[in-house]
């Protein structure tokens, strides 16, 4: 199989076209400005300038949508400690957290000296929406470049719980452990608003209701009595896309913490076991890793070596623990 000889792309990805040197189109028109260290200092010094304005002295300044992975572990730290701010962690416990994972999260808060809500939604209809998930897509074209539809439809209820939550305890910011790889610079500190919420929501609401039942998820989603306060609606917040990003740093600070990496993830998670087999399905159905968009951005951006980034993806899934999701969603 042809790969970018600068990024990790695959000649599978939608849209993808080699120069006669091996080079993709997303690569050559990548643009290494965008990220400087100066546009990232703006960033950085928006967001520290909005705490001094609406942290709230009475509640929480930011709501950490905290999976117990590497990146989110690191940014809850940053939270507490580079920024001084009061975090309260919320967990989105998709039924298939590593075991590891829970001790993980209960020596980083302990560390921290951080609160911690974990939400567990009810089973039956987590698995339902995983299986058909697994069965057919559910999103736009543009929703599969980017992961597998059993990732999106989790991420899109975690990110649904999570502002649903900052609306009702009112806090100002929500933080997430978005890579540099996941989500732009242009977008690490922006406020939500009703209409854009309503338009994104929207997107995963409907497919997800279709597949769940109408009123079986509406609890997770923000209501129609919270969208007329605009007001209230939080900024999110993803510092790693604006301070420094290195895997091995990250790993190094987050053991300090007592965060140790499962044995029991695949290459891409460090906290979920339906991972693989969401890799997996994504694989036989596209013919592209779900990560490679991830990845590939990493590595054009320099924040993780080409070698590494292909490390993660070439060895393929482990049948185990392909295996294992397969048999829990199909109820063996
Ligand atoms: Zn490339």
């Amino acid at each position: 199989m042809k790969i970018c000889n600068s990024c990790i792309l695959t000649e599978n990805f939608p849209g993808i076209s080699f120069d006669d040197k091996g080079v993709c189109n997303f690569c050559r028109s990548y643009k290494p400005e965008n990220v400087s260290l100066e546009a990232k200092k703006q960033y950085e010094d928006r967001f520290v300038a909005l705490t001094a304005e609406h942290c709230n002295p009475s509640g929480y300044d930011v709501l950490m949508a905290y999976s117990g992975g590497k990146d989110s572990t690191y940014t809850l730290d940053l939270f507490v400690n580079y920024f001084r701010l009061k975090v309260l962690a919320l967990t989105f416990d998709n039924t298939f957290i590593s075991e590891r994972s829970f001790v993980n999260m209960n020596n980083v808060t302990e560390s921290l000296g951080v609160d911690h809500l974990i939400i567990r939604p009810n089973p039956v209809t987590l698995r339902k929406i995983f299986m058909v998930a697994a069965e057919k897509e559910l999103y736009s074209p543009k929703a599969m470049e980017r992961a597998s539809t059993i990732c999106t439809s989790c991420i899109g209820l975690v990110k649904a719980v999570t502002l649903r939550t900052a609306l009702e305890k009112r806090i100002p910011f929500v933080g997430f452990g978005w890579s540099p790889g996941q989500a732009p610079l242009q977008a690490s500190v922006m406020r939500t608003n009703p209409s854009m919420v309503r338009m994104t929501q929207k997107a995963i609401q409907e497919p997800l209701c279709s597949v769940a039942g109408q009123n079986a998820l509406s609890q997770y989603f923000v209501d129609e009595e919270q969208f007329a306060d605009p007001q209230r609606f939080p900024w999110n917040i993803h510092p790693l896309a604006f301070l420094e990003y290195d895997e091995d740093k990250i790993v190094a600070r987050n053991r300090e913490l007592g965060w140790e990496k499962p044995q029991d993830t695949d290459a891409n998670s460090t906290n979920c076991m339906l991972n693989a087999y969401a890799n997996q399905v994504h694989m036989n159905r596209y013919g592209f890793h779900p990560y490679a968009w991830e990845i590939a951005n990493m590595v054009r951006s320099g924040v993780m070596a080409r070698e590494k980034g292909l490390e993660k993806f070439v060895c393929g899934e482990n049948p185990d623990l392909v295996k294992y999701a397969k048999e829990i969603l199909e109820g063996r």
